[in-house]
């Protein structure tokens, strides 16, 4: 599967805001955002009036950088959101929050996105006992995650695991570190997500 193989602190710098892309180096220092939070590039640090369709087409960037999506399956999501009942842009965000490797992430079982999404395909987890491998695997209420039994030895699952015990959990997920579970309590709820981002915009844009 196609991803962004890019500088991925620039994506940050792009949308003005930290996308936590990078796992324990984010919550530094060494955070490219806090050091240059201007955008890349030769006119980055110029003052631009954005258009309203540039505004929507950020807040569309954003969440598929956080996610990382690519922008094929970004608009398969959406389609899936405007097809649900309730409000279409809350629809997007719970589906991106389902998937496999946000919950892995989420839970505290990775550092970043990219690391959960990597976790997955190499099978290291199961969903109700069933090896998934897929990172856009949804996940539905009352789903349970775990480390597959034969990676808990994995050296890389050990170093995640040790330090997943301290991270803070959204309610919808009740975790346990230790057992190395997720069970999903509810699918998440707009209030459940912390992202800042105004999703109506992007509903705008997919309106056109
Ligand atoms: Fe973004 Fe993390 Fe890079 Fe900071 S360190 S710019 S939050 S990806």
């Amino acid at each position: 599967m196609a991803r962004y193989t890019g500088a991925v602190c620039k994506l940050c710098r792009r949308e003005g805001q930290k996308l936590f892309l990078k796992g324990d180096r984010c919550y530094t220092d060494k955070c490219a955002f806090v050091k240059r939070s201007f955008a890349p590039g030769q006119h980055g640090q110029g003052r631009k009036k954005v258009s309203e369709y540039g505004l929507q087409l950020r807040e569309k960037q954003k969440v598929k950088r956080y996610y990382g999506v690519l922008e094929s399956q970004f608009a398969n999501y959406f389609e899936m959101a405007n097809a649900q009942k309730g409000i279409t842009g809350e629809n997007l965000l719970t589906i991106l929050e389902s998937r496999l490797d946000n919950v892995v992430y989420k839970a505290g079982f990775a550092f970043s996105h990219a690391e959960a999404r990597q976790l997955v395909r190499h099978g290291h987890f199961t969903v109700n006992g069933s090896r998934v491998n897929i990172p856009s695997y949804l996940v539905k209420e009352g789903d349970v995650i775990a480390i597959a039994n034969k990676s808990k030895s994995s050296e890389k699952i050990k170093t995640v695991l040790e330090s997943a015990g301290g991270k803070v959990v959204p309610a919808w997920l009740d975790v346990d570190a230790e057992a190395g579970t997720v069970k999903i309590l509810n699918l998440a709820k707009r209030e459940d997500i912390d992202l800042p981002v105004n999703e109506t915009l992007i509903v705008e844009l997919y309106s056109k």
